[in-house]
């Protein structure tokens, strides 16, 4: 019967879903914007479940976080990355890895990621850490000390959702990271036209004074991209371009393409 688990089903399932393969990754495609070519990927969790099917990750994921899951879960996607990485005839391109507030907290995250990344011998260029704005809610000093130490062993930062925190400028004055994802279902609602469209341009604006290049998320339409071509955003992933895809198939696509 496939239908989304329960908070005990999730529970009580998840060490033999990570044991057997259950939990496993889908890599979407990030695109450089005037040039077209691929520039990386983001990896995303999935948990196909051998009797409920396949769960939606806002369902299970904030359940693993509230039961101190995550953390488990979390490096064992940094290191599928690694192991895809290494399935690649040459390494390729940097593939970015998705942190909870909840890996921080009570854990030595930046030195758990890095001793995996040690045992499989990958150079730190090609992993960047995606840290939501919103983590900073109830702690600024968990994720500013992070994105120390990531820079510090020399990881690139993105920040993830930008804009949809409640103090996402004092986030980006204090928080010295490589790259801004803007999230296009929380800027432009309706569409670009308006008040959102405004918004994203003044954003965009205001990085490239910063320096910081920025990266568009959830790109579904052709207007939406020559809009964000148009206001100079550097990067682009979403629907338009490419869903998440299985390893093989994204394995497929990076083979292909034309890398930067
Ligand atoms: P996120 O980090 O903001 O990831 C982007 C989400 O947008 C993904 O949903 C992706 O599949 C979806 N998406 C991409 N392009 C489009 C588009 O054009 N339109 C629309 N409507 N959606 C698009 P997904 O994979 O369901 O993940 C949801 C959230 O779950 C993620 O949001 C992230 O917060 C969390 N998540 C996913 N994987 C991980 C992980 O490995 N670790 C942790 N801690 N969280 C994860
Ligand atoms: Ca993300
Ligand atoms: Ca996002
Ligand atoms: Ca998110």
């Amino acid at each position: 019967m496939h239908r989304q688990m329960t908070e005990q089903e999730i529970i009580s399932s998840f060490d033999q879903a990570i044991k057997e393969g259950q939990i496993y990754v889908e890599y979407q495609p990030k695109y450089n914007h005037s040039t077209g070519r691929l520039i990386g990927a983001e990896a995303l969790m999935r948990w196909n479940h051998p009797e409920f099917g396949e769960q939606v990750p806002n369902d299970f994921i904030p359940v693993l976080e509230q039961y101190g899951l995550i953390h488990r879960a979390d490096l064992y996607v940094f290191e599928e990355i690694c192991r895809f990485h290494n399935s690649c005839p040459n390494y390729m391109l940097p593939i970015s890895f998705n942190i909870s507030r909840h890996d921080l907290f009570g854990h030595d995250y930046v030195n758990e990621v890095e001793a995996i990344r040690r045992k499989y011998e990958i150079p730190v260029q090609y992993f960047h850490a995606e840290i939501t704005e919103s983590s900073a809610i109830g702690g600024f000093d968990l994720i500013s000390n992070a994105v120390k130490q990531f820079h510090e062993k020399g990881y690139l930062v993105e920040m993830d959702d930008f804009g949809s925190g409640y103090s996402s400028l004092s986030i980006l004055k204090n928080l010295p990271v490589d790259f801004l994802k803007l999230d296009l279902r929380f800027l432009a609602g309706e569409g670009l036209g308006g008040r959102g469209g405004i918004i994203v341009n003044a954003v965009v604006l205001m990085a490239r004074w910063l320096n910081t290049p920025t990266l568009a998320e959830g790109v579904e339409t052709i207007e939406q991209a020559d809009f964000l071509k148009s206001i100079g955003c550097n990067y682009v992933q979403g629907y338009l371009y490419s869903k998440p895809l299985p390893k093989e198939d994204f394995l497929m696509l990076l083979l292909a393409h034309d890398i930067e």
